[in-house]
């Protein structure tokens, strides 16, 4: 498939859409990247020199066909680009937005060798959102097989399930504990990097295609997974990990002492207008906010309680600036809306006057080697200082939290708790009880939502092929 021009990428430079500039997305929730139209689309998408070898889909976690739909866009053929998309990403219009591109497909991207990557997220966004906006819709053509699976978890892996079950006849209904779908979609990363709009979109599409939800039901409590398995053909869990990791120092308790999670969820929650009156919402408005940790959630963490009128927001990192476990562009992000980072300092205890936490301790740390070479932190010996604060955020992550139930139906675990599903059949994604098939970060640990979306599916496979309605292979995932 050649290009029209080869040598385009030397006339045209790597062009993201318009970024508001700092000082005004921080005054709203709303995502801070602005959309392509027809003739950007086409002259970005048209910087790709087609390699002939993709690494772009290598590392794209479910193998999008990224150089075939950029041709498409480049020749204005949107609603193929939009019907291929959808062959190997169950959510591009979400992934688009929020993978962390730097580190995935765009930074393969033979072009960053000088002349910056091909937009492949912001051109994967613009595809689905214009298609969507122009009446496309993912086709369902296979006749209903009368075979029904219920999902538990309307999270990405839950959602990629759902989508590839009922593009084969298959009936997914789907249950969640929240009102809403998305899992954490919704009810995590915020709408400066997501707007909740996205993810309702999603939902009347996939309604549309008849996929059917079951919300503000918890299984294990509303309905047991007993009922489930004697009520369905099989049963997909993607239920997240949603166990906070604590820093096991004093004084975490403490009213004004706040996990990650409790933080986003409220302020989501207040921004679309679910919540009463203040349930649940952390207001950080002039306080003097320390933030615990430098992953995504930290970074969700800061730039949020920047748009709360913070008095100062400071984020504290054990490891040093060049050991982020987030995303660059998050980071970046961060810094330029006002964030400020201090590294290679481990907190030891939340000083606390009056029954209020008033400050962090924190001990500076260095890195060394053990006897086998590896990379160690180290505090170092008498460098406590105390960083002052009025409210601190405690975002270290997030582990699995496997219920009680999992065992009683002979569902085998890790050692850490996450669910064990089968990476190579007979059945993937299949857990030890046959019934019952599990993804996404219950079975991968906290991940990314690319990698839950590719979980969702391979299990989907695993099901219809468990359910005897023949081995399918998706496009895009025979290269595992
Ligand atoms: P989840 O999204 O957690 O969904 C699980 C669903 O299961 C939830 O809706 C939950 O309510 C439901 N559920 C659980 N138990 C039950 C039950 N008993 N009954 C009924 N329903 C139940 N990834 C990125 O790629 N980019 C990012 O920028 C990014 N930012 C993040 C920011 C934050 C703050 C967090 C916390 C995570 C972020 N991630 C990001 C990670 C990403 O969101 C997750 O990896 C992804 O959502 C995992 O998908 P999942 O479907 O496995 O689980
Ligand atoms: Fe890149 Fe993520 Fe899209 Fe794959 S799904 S092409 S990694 S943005």
């Amino acid at each position: 498939m050649a290009r029209k021009d080869p040598l385009h990428f030397l006339n045209v430079p790597r062009r993201m859409p318009r970024i508001t500039p700092a000082e005004l997305r921080i005054q709203e929730f709303k995502e801070i990247t602005g959309h392509y139209d027809k003739d950007q689309a086409g002259e970005q998408a048209a910087r790709c020199i087609d390699c002939g070898n993709p690494y772009c889909e290598w590392e794209c976690p479910v193998h999008n066909y990224i150089p075939h739909w950029l041709r498409l866009i480049e020749d204005g053929r949107l609603f193929e680009a939009a019907e291929l998309s959808h062959k190997t990403n169950s959510l591009p219009e979400m992934c688009g937005r929020i993978c962390p591109q730097d580190r995935l497909c765009e930074g393969a991207c033979t072009l960053n060798d000088g002349y910056g990557a091909v937009t492949i997220g912001s051109i994967e966004k613009y595809i689905t959102d214009e298609a969507f906006k122009q009446g496309w819709r993912p086709s369902v053509e296979a006749q209903p097989t009368g075979k029904r699976v219920a999902i538990i978890g309307a999270g990405p892996a839950g959602l990629a399930c759902a989508d590839v079950l009922i593009r084969h006849g298959v009936q997914p209904v789907v249950y969640d504990r929240y009102s809403e779908i998305g899992g954490l979609l919704t009810f995590g990363i915020p709408p400066f990097k997501l707007e909740k709009d996205v993810v309702r979109t999603r939902r009347e599409v996939m309604e549309g295609m008849g996929v059917q939800f079951i919300l503000e039901t918890e299984i294990g409590r509303d309905v047991a997974l007993e009922k489930l398995i004697e009520d369905h053909d099989a049963v997909f869990m993607g239920m997240g990990t949603y166990d906070a990791v604590t820093g096991g120092f004093p004084g975490e308790a403490l009213p004004n002492v706040h996990p990650a999670l409790d933080y986003l969820i409220g302020n989501v929650r207040n921004v679309e207008g679910w919540a009463q009156q203040g349930d649940g919402f952390i207001d950080l408005k002039g306080k003097r906010v320390v933030v615990l940790g430098a992953g995504d959630t930290a970074m969700d963490c800061n730039r949020t309680a920047i748009r709360h009128g913070a008095a100062s927001v400071t984020c504290v990192h054990r490891r040093g600036e060049g050991q982020l476990r987030g995303s660059r562009k998050e980071y970046k992000n961060a810094r330029e809306e006002g964030v400020q980072f201090l590294f290679n300092r481990q907190p030891v205890t939340i000083e606390e006057a009056d029954g209020q936490a008033t400050g962090v301790r924190f001990m500076r740390t260095r890195l060394t080697a053990d006897e086998q070479g590896r990379n160690r932190i180290e505090a170092v010996e008498g460098s406590e200082e105390v960083i002052e604060a009025d409210a601190v955020v405690v975002a270290f992550g997030f582990r699995p939290d496997p219920a009680d139930w999992f065992r009683d139906h002979r569902i085998t675990l890790h050692e850490d708790g996450r669910v064990l599903a089968a990476e190579h059949g007979p059945y993937l994604m299949q857990t030890s009880n046959p019934k019952v098939f599990a993804g996404g970060d219950m079975v991968r640990g906290a991940d990314l939502v690319v990698t839950a979306v590719y979980e969702g599916r391979q299990a989907a496979t695993g099901i219809i092929d468990y359910l005897g309605l023949g081995a399918v292979e998706l496009p895009g995932q025979q290269v595992h």
